[in-house]
């Protein structure tokens, strides 16, 4: 039986992936086919309350079975920024390519031999029956010294996963992203849980 899951979510890359992660057991809606168009608020100070957040903002006007998921890119050197500022690191409405040429900037700011590890970590809230349940995905890697690749969304020309031989997420493909990444750990916990 088709479950159908609402997605808090209006970014077409993080859709792709999710609706490939869950499979076709799954489909996925957007807030849009539920008139929700305005952005959804995420004014928490953790990856874990802006997670639900958008997750309980989604419950609140729809009622619907639904998930959020919120992702932060925590640089060991900017002791753990931009972290929950990910999205927003250059200013309130800036592009992906803005954040990473701020990130490249504060990076080569602390000179040369600064340690590049970094780490991409989602966190989803899923509210099912209207209960909520928490799902957590991790990888580790290091930012790039220039932008390398042009597949994925967001920070991917500048991260480079471990395992990879230094190709960055925009320079392999989606099933090498999904295989390993932050999100597709947390989507595949989740997947288990609902399969249960
Ligand atoms: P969000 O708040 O969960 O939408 O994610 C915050 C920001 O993290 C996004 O705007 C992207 O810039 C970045 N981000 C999230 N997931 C990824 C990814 O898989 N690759 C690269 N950047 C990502």
């Amino acid at each position: 039986m088709m479950t159908s899951l609402l997605f808090a979510t209006g970014n077409k890359g993080k859709l792709r992936e999710a609706s490939e992660i869950l499979g076709p057991d799954y489909e996925l809606v957007t807030p849009a086919q539920f008139g929700i168009t305005e952005e959804i608020p995420e004014t928490g100070e953790t990856l874990e309350e802006n997670s639900v957040q958008k997750a309980e903002y989604i419950y609140a006007r729809t009622g619907a079975d639904c998930f959020a998921d919120d992702t932060g890119l925590e640089v060991d050197c900017l002791d753990g920024a931009p972290g929950v500022y990910t999205a927003r690191y250059a200013g309130e409405h800036c592009s992906f390519d803005d954040n990473m040429e701020k990130l490249l900037a504060e990076m080569a700011a602390l000179g040369p031999d600064v340690p590049r590890t970094a780490r991409f970590r989602s966190v989803i809230t899923l509210i099912l029956n209207g209960e909520k349940r928490f799902f957590e995905g991790c990888v580790e890697g290091r930012i790039a010294l220039l932008r390398s690749g042009v597949k994925g969304f967001g920070y991917d020309p500048v991260f480079i996963p471990e395992g990879f031989g230094g190709k960055t997420f925009a320079e392999i493909s989606e099933e090498e992203k999904n295989a390993v990444s932050h999100r597709g750990k947390a989507l595949r916990a989740m997947a288990a849980y609902l399969a249960k």
